[in-house]
């Protein structure tokens, strides 16, 4: 679920780890929600079929990409694309350090409560460890940027707000059966981020960044999917 980027000056101060996994987690989600709503959309596997035959993806789903092909690109496949295409949506990696590391950190890196516990697997005969690897969990709130390649139709906006929004369903991680990898989303902003870059007097480059909530699109987005099908 982590993975160790770079080590800092100081040995243990500058440790930062990447979370992983949530991409796939809101992939999980978007299927979980599209099939309780009885909307066909992508699977994440892009074969049908095993090699004996047997059917690999479950009712409700077409291979990845498939729907592209056939002209009738699902909803999940214009957010999230597949191999073909690139998806609408930009994860900003979310880099963490552990709380207990004093000194200021950037400001895009985020403070979290992160635990070690080392394994270590020893061979049966010279018990030698053959295998050293630690794990590390990871508690607290953390603010996930997603970026958007292209403007969102409302109803593409729709669905991946109220794929966020059952998301938590779904747990985080490959220790989800041993009962962590809860999330809860505590909040969920629409924006429109203007950059600006200048420079100053002695040719120092200032950003600025302006940013404006869109609290009305997004109450029209979940408005707008699912579709209400008129008869
Ligand atoms: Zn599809």
């Amino acid at each position: 679920m982590l993975i160790r980027t770079t080590k800092g000056e100081k040995g243990k101060e500058g440790k930062k780890y990447v979370v992983k996994g949530l991409r796939g987690w809101l992939n999980h989600a978007m299927m979980a929600l599209a099939k309780e709503m009885g909307v066909e959309v992508c699977h994440t596997s892009e074969k049908t079929e095993s090699q004996k035959g047997e059917p690999l993806l479950p009712e409700g789903f077409h291979a990845a990409g498939k729907c592209l092909e056939n002209g009738e690109e699902c909803i999940k496949h214009r957010l999230m694309g597949s191999f073909g295409k690139q998806s609408k949506l930009k994860f900003e990696p979310v880099v963490i350090t552990s709380k207990a590391c004093k000194g200021k950190e950037d400001e895009e890196i985020q403070q979290m409560h992160i635990a070690t516990e080392v394994r270590n697997a020893l061979a049966f005969h010279t018990k030698k460890a053959i295998q050293d690897f630690g794990e590390r969990y990871f508690a607290g709130t953390f603010t996930l940027r997603i970026e958007f390649r292209t403007k969102l139709e409302a109803e593409e906006l729709g669905f991946l707000l109220k794929s966020l929004l059952y998301a938590p369903e779904i747990g985080l991680g490959a220790a989800v059966n041993n009962g962590a990898g809860k999330m809860k989303i505590l909040k969920v902003a629409l924006q429109e981020v203007v950059r600006e870059r200048t420079f100053d007097q002695k040719g120092r480059v200032v950003e600025r960044e302006r940013v404006r909530n869109l609290w009305k699109e997004m109450q029209e987005g979940l408005k707008a999917w699912p579709k209400k099908v008129s008869a």
